[in-house]
Protein backbone atom coordinates (compact mmCIF):
# COMPACT_ATOMS: atom_id res chain seq x y z
CA UNK A 1 0.00 0.00 0.00
CA UNK A 2 0.97 3.29 -0.41
CA UNK A 3 0.96 5.63 2.22
CA UNK A 4 0.66 9.12 1.64
CA UNK A 5 1.39 12.08 3.41
CA UNK A 6 -0.28 15.08 2.75
CA UNK A 7 -1.03 18.77 4.14
CA UNK A 8 -4.55 19.02 6.27
CA UNK A 9 -6.23 21.08 3.41
CA UNK A 10 -10.03 20.51 3.37
CA UNK A 11 -10.24 18.27 0.36
CA UNK A 12 -7.26 15.89 1.80
CA UNK A 13 -9.30 15.82 5.35
CA UNK A 14 -12.07 14.61 3.18
CA UNK A 15 -9.61 12.15 1.48
CA UNK A 16 -8.86 10.78 4.99
CA UNK A 17 -12.93 10.14 5.91
CA UNK A 18 -13.21 8.34 2.71
CA UNK A 19 -10.54 5.89 3.84
CA UNK A 20 -12.17 5.46 7.31
CA UNK A 21 -15.38 4.79 5.48
CA UNK A 22 -13.29 2.01 4.08
CA UNK A 23 -11.72 0.59 6.74
CA UNK A 24 -8.91 1.58 5.92
CA UNK A 25 -6.58 3.70 9.21
CA UNK A 26 -5.56 7.45 8.66
CA UNK A 27 -3.35 9.05 10.86
CA UNK A 28 -3.40 12.46 12.11
CA UNK A 29 -2.36 15.35 14.53
CA UNK A 30 -3.49 15.94 17.62
CA UNK A 31 -1.97 18.70 20.39
CA UNK A 32 -0.45 15.15 22.42
CA UNK A 33 1.00 13.06 19.66
CA UNK A 34 -0.26 11.14 16.27
CA UNK A 35 -3.28 9.39 16.73
CA UNK A 36 -4.25 6.32 13.84
CA UNK A 37 -7.92 6.42 12.92
CA UNK A 38 -10.73 4.46 12.43
CA UNK A 39 -14.83 4.65 12.70
CA UNK A 40 -15.03 3.98 15.75
CA UNK A 41 -18.55 2.30 14.79
CA UNK A 42 -17.00 -0.34 12.34
CA UNK A 43 -15.59 -3.59 13.98
CA UNK A 44 -13.34 -4.18 10.66
CA UNK A 45 -12.46 -0.65 10.98
CA UNK A 46 -10.92 -1.00 14.18
CA UNK A 47 -9.20 -3.99 13.19
CA UNK A 48 -7.47 -2.60 10.91
CA UNK A 49 -5.97 -0.73 13.51
CA UNK A 50 -4.78 -3.13 15.39
CA UNK A 51 -3.27 -4.69 12.51
CA UNK A 52 -1.45 -2.05 11.44
CA UNK A 53 0.64 -0.86 14.68
CA UNK A 54 0.51 -4.80 15.86
CA UNK A 55 -1.24 -3.61 19.16
CA UNK A 56 -2.40 -6.39 21.62
CA UNK A 57 -6.16 -6.83 21.01
CA UNK A 58 -7.06 -6.65 24.25
CA UNK A 59 -5.48 -2.80 24.64
CA UNK A 60 -8.52 -0.52 24.33
CA UNK A 61 -8.70 2.57 22.07
CA UNK A 62 -9.58 5.99 22.70
CA UNK A 63 -12.74 7.34 21.31
CA UNK A 64 -12.11 10.83 19.63
CA UNK A 65 -14.48 13.62 19.35
CA UNK A 66 -15.22 17.08 17.44
CA UNK A 67 -17.13 18.47 20.48
CA UNK A 68 -17.96 17.00 24.13
CA UNK A 69 -21.33 17.42 23.27
CA UNK A 70 -20.93 14.00 21.37
CA UNK A 71 -20.13 12.10 24.77
CA UNK A 72 -23.86 11.12 25.23
CA UNK A 73 -23.96 9.43 21.98
CA UNK A 74 -20.70 6.94 22.91
CA UNK A 75 -21.69 6.80 26.69
CA UNK A 76 -23.42 7.19 30.35
CA UNK A 77 -22.88 10.60 31.88
CA UNK A 78 -21.71 10.66 35.51
CA UNK A 79 -22.04 14.13 37.64
CA UNK A 80 -18.22 14.30 37.93
CA UNK A 81 -18.13 13.25 34.13
CA UNK A 82 -19.93 16.35 33.23
CA UNK A 83 -17.58 18.84 35.82
CA UNK A 84 -14.79 17.49 34.27
CA UNK A 85 -15.68 17.76 30.59
CA UNK A 86 -16.57 21.33 31.01
CA UNK A 87 -13.36 22.39 32.77
CA UNK A 88 -10.98 20.23 30.64
CA UNK A 89 -12.22 19.67 27.08
CA UNK A 90 -11.02 20.02 24.47
CA UNK A 91 -7.96 19.08 25.98
CA UNK A 92 -5.01 16.49 26.53
CA UNK A 93 -7.28 14.83 28.60
CA UNK A 94 -9.31 11.48 28.60
CA UNK A 95 -12.70 10.54 30.84
CA UNK A 96 -13.49 6.81 30.86
CA UNK A 97 -17.21 6.07 31.65
CA UNK A 98 -19.75 3.69 30.75
CA UNK A 99 -20.17 2.54 27.26
CA UNK A 100 -23.07 2.54 25.29
CA UNK A 101 -23.54 0.00 22.47
CA UNK A 102 -22.87 2.64 19.51
CA UNK A 103 -19.40 2.10 20.61
CA UNK A 104 -18.30 -1.45 18.86
CA UNK A 105 -16.44 -3.60 21.56
CA UNK A 106 -13.29 -4.15 19.44
CA UNK A 107 -13.07 -0.87 20.33
CA UNK A 108 -12.78 -1.18 24.05
CA UNK A 109 -11.40 -4.61 24.18
CA UNK A 110 -14.84 -6.27 25.80
CA UNK A 111 -14.59 -3.40 28.31
CA UNK A 112 -17.76 -2.17 29.16
CA UNK A 113 -16.40 1.52 29.92
CA UNK A 114 -14.56 3.70 26.74
CA UNK A 115 -12.01 6.09 26.98
CA UNK A 116 -13.69 9.86 25.41
CA UNK A 117 -11.21 12.57 24.23
CA UNK A 118 -12.04 15.95 22.00
CA UNK A 119 -8.40 17.06 21.73
CA UNK A 120 -7.35 20.58 21.42
CA UNK A 121 -5.79 20.68 17.79
CA UNK A 122 -7.07 22.67 15.07
CA UNK A 123 -6.74 19.91 12.39
CA UNK A 124 -7.77 16.98 14.60
CA UNK A 125 -10.96 19.04 15.25
CA UNK A 126 -11.24 19.92 11.33
CA UNK A 127 -10.66 16.19 10.68
CA UNK A 128 -13.27 15.13 13.40
CA UNK A 129 -15.88 17.82 11.95
CA UNK A 130 -15.29 16.57 8.61
CA UNK A 131 -15.98 13.07 9.94
CA UNK A 132 -19.09 13.63 11.97
CA UNK A 133 -19.01 10.45 13.84
CA UNK A 134 -16.72 9.02 16.15
CA UNK A 135 -12.85 7.99 15.67
CA UNK A 136 -11.30 5.70 17.72
CA UNK A 137 -7.47 6.24 17.69
CA UNK A 138 -4.68 4.81 19.51
CA UNK A 139 -1.02 6.35 18.92
CA UNK A 140 -0.54 6.28 15.70
CA UNK A 141 3.10 4.50 16.31
CA UNK A 142 4.06 0.44 16.03
CA UNK A 143 3.04 -0.77 19.57
CA UNK A 144 6.09 -0.59 22.01
CA UNK A 145 7.96 2.20 20.14
CA UNK A 146 8.13 5.77 21.09
CA UNK A 147 4.80 7.40 20.45
CA UNK A 148 5.16 10.00 17.37
CA UNK A 149 5.16 13.42 17.44
CA UNK A 150 5.75 14.08 13.82
CA UNK A 151 4.30 13.22 10.79
CA UNK A 152 7.71 11.16 9.65
CA UNK A 153 8.05 9.62 12.86
CA UNK A 154 4.54 8.19 11.46
CA UNK A 155 5.95 7.13 8.42
CA UNK A 156 8.97 5.85 9.74
CA UNK A 157 6.70 3.20 11.59
CA UNK A 158 3.81 2.86 9.05
CA UNK A 159 4.90 3.53 5.88
CA UNK A 160 3.08 0.74 3.51
CA UNK A 161 0.45 -0.09 6.10
CA UNK A 162 -1.30 3.02 6.07
CA UNK A 163 -2.75 5.06 3.28
CA UNK A 164 -2.37 8.62 4.30
CA UNK A 165 -0.77 10.77 6.90
CA UNK A 166 -2.40 14.24 7.42
CA UNK A 167 0.28 16.22 8.31
CA UNK A 168 -0.12 18.76 11.20
CA UNK A 169 3.70 19.38 12.04
CA UNK A 170 5.15 18.85 15.32
CA UNK A 171 2.68 18.11 18.50
CA UNK A 172 2.39 20.67 21.20
CA UNK A 173 2.28 18.75 24.49
CA UNK A 174 4.33 15.31 22.83
CA UNK A 175 3.40 12.59 25.79
CA UNK A 176 -0.14 11.02 25.28
CA UNK A 177 -3.32 12.04 27.45
CA UNK A 178 -4.06 11.71 30.97
CA UNK A 179 -6.94 8.72 31.26
CA UNK A 180 -8.77 9.75 33.71
CA UNK A 181 -11.91 7.44 35.15
CA UNK A 182 -14.98 9.10 36.17
CA UNK A 183 -17.46 6.32 36.38
CA UNK A 184 -17.55 7.15 40.47
CA UNK A 185 -17.56 10.01 42.78
CA UNK A 186 -13.60 10.51 42.72
CA UNK A 187 -11.48 10.80 39.61
CA UNK A 188 -9.06 8.00 39.11
CA UNK A 189 -6.27 8.76 37.27
CA UNK A 190 -5.24 5.05 35.25
CA UNK A 191 -2.35 7.48 33.44
CA UNK A 192 -0.66 10.63 34.02
CA UNK A 193 -0.49 13.29 31.39
CA UNK A 194 -0.57 16.94 31.29
CA UNK A 195 -3.37 17.25 33.02
CA UNK A 196 -2.45 16.78 36.74
CA UNK A 197 -4.04 15.88 40.14
CA UNK A 198 -3.04 19.28 40.83
CA UNK A 199 -5.09 20.44 38.31
CA UNK A 200 -7.98 18.31 38.99
CA UNK A 201 -7.61 19.37 42.38
CA UNK A 202 -9.75 22.59 42.05
CA UNK A 203 -12.84 19.91 41.57
CA UNK A 204 -12.50 16.95 43.39
CA UNK A 205 -9.45 14.89 45.01
CA UNK A 206 -8.00 12.42 42.13
CA UNK A 207 -6.64 8.95 43.71
CA UNK A 208 -3.71 7.70 41.05
CA UNK A 209 -4.08 4.42 40.49
CA UNK A 210 -1.13 2.42 40.47
CA UNK A 211 -0.45 -1.50 38.83
CA UNK A 212 0.35 -3.96 41.48
CA UNK A 213 2.02 -6.99 40.23
CA UNK A 214 0.03 -10.03 39.88
CA UNK A 215 -3.15 -7.62 39.54
CA UNK A 216 -5.23 -7.40 36.16
CA UNK A 217 -4.48 -3.34 35.82
CA UNK A 218 -8.07 -1.32 35.58
CA UNK A 219 -6.22 0.37 32.24
CA UNK A 220 -5.29 -3.00 30.05
CA UNK A 221 -2.48 -1.06 28.42
CA UNK A 222 -0.36 -0.33 31.35
CA UNK A 223 0.74 -3.78 31.33
CA UNK A 224 2.50 -3.44 28.17
CA UNK A 225 6.11 -2.92 26.74
CA UNK A 226 5.97 1.10 25.76
CA UNK A 227 7.86 4.05 24.33
CA UNK A 228 10.71 1.88 23.51
CA UNK A 229 13.85 3.17 21.63
CA UNK A 230 15.50 0.59 19.37
CA UNK A 231 18.56 0.46 21.84
CA UNK A 232 19.05 0.24 25.61
CA UNK A 233 18.33 3.11 27.69
CA UNK A 234 19.01 4.54 31.04
CA UNK A 235 17.40 6.65 33.55
CA UNK A 236 19.52 9.09 35.25
CA UNK A 237 17.70 10.63 38.23
CA UNK A 238 19.26 14.68 39.41
CA UNK A 239 20.50 13.18 42.60
CA UNK A 240 22.33 10.30 40.45
CA UNK A 241 23.88 13.21 37.92
CA UNK A 242 27.49 13.15 39.34
CA UNK A 243 27.67 9.10 38.12
CA UNK A 244 26.59 10.03 34.59
CA UNK A 245 30.17 11.07 33.40
CA UNK A 246 31.42 8.38 34.72
CA UNK A 247 28.94 5.92 33.43
CA UNK A 248 29.28 7.12 29.86
CA UNK A 249 32.92 7.20 29.84
CA UNK A 250 32.90 3.40 30.83
CA UNK A 251 30.12 2.33 28.23
CA UNK A 252 32.82 4.31 25.05
CA UNK A 253 35.15 2.23 27.03
CA UNK A 254 33.60 -0.69 25.87
CA UNK A 255 33.01 0.48 22.41
CA UNK A 256 29.31 0.95 22.83
CA UNK A 257 28.07 4.38 20.46
CA UNK A 258 26.43 6.50 23.72
CA UNK A 259 24.36 9.59 23.90
CA UNK A 260 23.11 11.33 26.52
CA UNK A 261 19.16 12.57 26.15
CA UNK A 262 19.08 16.16 28.64
CA UNK A 263 18.85 19.48 29.18
CA UNK A 264 21.85 22.18 29.03
CA UNK A 265 23.66 22.22 31.98
CA UNK A 266 23.10 18.47 33.01
CA UNK A 267 25.69 16.63 30.99
CA UNK A 268 29.05 18.23 29.43
CA UNK A 269 31.30 15.23 27.79
CA UNK A 270 32.07 14.12 24.70
CA UNK A 271 29.20 11.77 24.55
CA UNK A 272 26.13 13.51 21.78
CA UNK A 273 23.43 15.72 23.18
CA UNK A 274 20.01 15.43 22.12
CA UNK A 275 18.14 18.25 23.88
CA UNK A 276 15.29 17.82 26.38
CA UNK A 277 14.67 21.97 26.00
CA UNK A 278 14.48 23.99 29.44
CA UNK A 279 10.91 22.99 31.27
CA UNK A 280 9.44 20.38 32.14
CA UNK A 281 7.29 20.89 29.47
CA UNK A 282 9.84 21.18 26.73
CA UNK A 283 10.80 17.54 28.25
CA UNK A 284 7.47 16.35 27.46
CA UNK A 285 7.68 17.99 23.73
CA UNK A 286 11.17 16.49 23.29
CA UNK A 287 11.09 13.10 24.40
CA UNK A 288 9.71 11.29 21.64
CA UNK A 289 10.93 13.15 19.10
CA UNK A 290 14.89 12.89 20.63
CA UNK A 291 14.43 9.24 21.49
CA UNK A 292 13.47 8.64 17.86
CA UNK A 293 16.65 10.67 16.67
CA UNK A 294 19.10 9.25 19.20
CA UNK A 295 18.47 5.68 19.05
CA UNK A 296 19.69 5.89 15.17
CA UNK A 297 23.11 6.44 16.32
CA UNK A 298 23.27 5.28 19.49
CA UNK A 299 23.72 1.57 21.44
CA UNK A 300 23.05 3.12 24.72
CA UNK A 301 21.17 6.29 25.97
CA UNK A 302 21.20 8.27 28.88
CA UNK A 303 18.37 9.98 30.09
CA UNK A 304 18.06 12.87 32.34
CA UNK A 305 14.51 12.34 34.51
CA UNK A 306 12.81 15.42 35.70
CA UNK A 307 11.54 16.10 39.18
CA UNK A 308 8.91 13.51 40.18
CA UNK A 309 5.86 16.00 40.88
CA UNK A 310 3.22 18.03 38.87
CA UNK A 311 3.33 17.50 35.11
CA UNK A 312 7.03 15.53 35.67
CA UNK A 313 5.30 12.57 37.23
CA UNK A 314 3.94 12.15 33.74
CA UNK A 315 6.87 12.75 31.79
CA UNK A 316 8.89 10.13 34.03
CA UNK A 317 6.18 7.63 33.90
CA UNK A 318 7.03 7.73 30.19
CA UNK A 319 10.64 7.89 30.75
CA UNK A 320 10.78 4.65 32.90
CA UNK A 321 9.05 2.42 30.54
CA UNK A 322 11.41 3.40 27.75
CA UNK A 323 14.11 2.44 29.78
CA UNK A 324 12.38 -0.54 30.71
CA UNK A 325 12.43 0.23 34.58
CA UNK A 326 16.55 0.30 34.04
CA UNK A 327 18.26 3.50 36.53
CA UNK A 328 21.58 5.05 37.09
P1 LIG B 1 -2.89 4.89 23.27
O1 LIG B 1 -4.02 5.22 22.38
O2 LIG B 1 -1.80 4.12 22.64
O3 LIG B 1 -2.44 6.14 23.97
O4 LIG B 1 -3.52 3.94 24.37
C1 LIG B 1 -4.75 4.25 24.97
C2 LIG B 1 -4.69 3.82 26.40
O5 LIG B 1 -5.82 4.36 27.09
C3 LIG B 1 -4.81 2.32 26.58
O6 LIG B 1 -3.57 1.70 26.54
C4 LIG B 1 -5.47 2.19 27.92
O7 LIG B 1 -4.48 2.08 28.92
C5 LIG B 1 -6.24 3.49 28.09
N1 LIG B 1 -7.69 3.25 27.94
C6 LIG B 1 -8.43 3.37 26.82
N2 LIG B 1 -9.72 3.05 27.05
C7 LIG B 1 -9.80 2.70 28.35
C8 LIG B 1 -10.86 2.25 29.18
N3 LIG B 1 -12.10 2.08 28.75
N4 LIG B 1 -10.57 1.97 30.47
C9 LIG B 1 -9.32 2.13 30.93
N5 LIG B 1 -8.28 2.55 30.20
C10 LIG B 1 -8.50 2.83 28.92
MG1 LIG C 1 0.22 4.23 22.39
Amino acid sequence: MQTRLLPPGPENLELGRQFLLQDLPVAFPTETVYGLGADARSEQGVRAVFEAKGRPADNPLIVHLADPGQIGECAEWTPLGRTLARALMPGPVTLVLRKKPTVSPAVTAGLDTVGLRVPDHPVAHAFLQCCGFPVAAPSANTSSRPSPTTAEAVLEDLKGRIPLILDGGPCRVGIESSVIDVTGDRPVILRPGRVTAEDLAAFAEAETYELRPGESPRSPGLKYRHYAPACEAVLVRPERRELLEEAVRQAMQEGKRVSVLARPGFYAGEAPLFSLGQTVDDMARLLFFSLRAAEKESDLLFVEAPEDSGFGRAVLNRMRKACGGREL
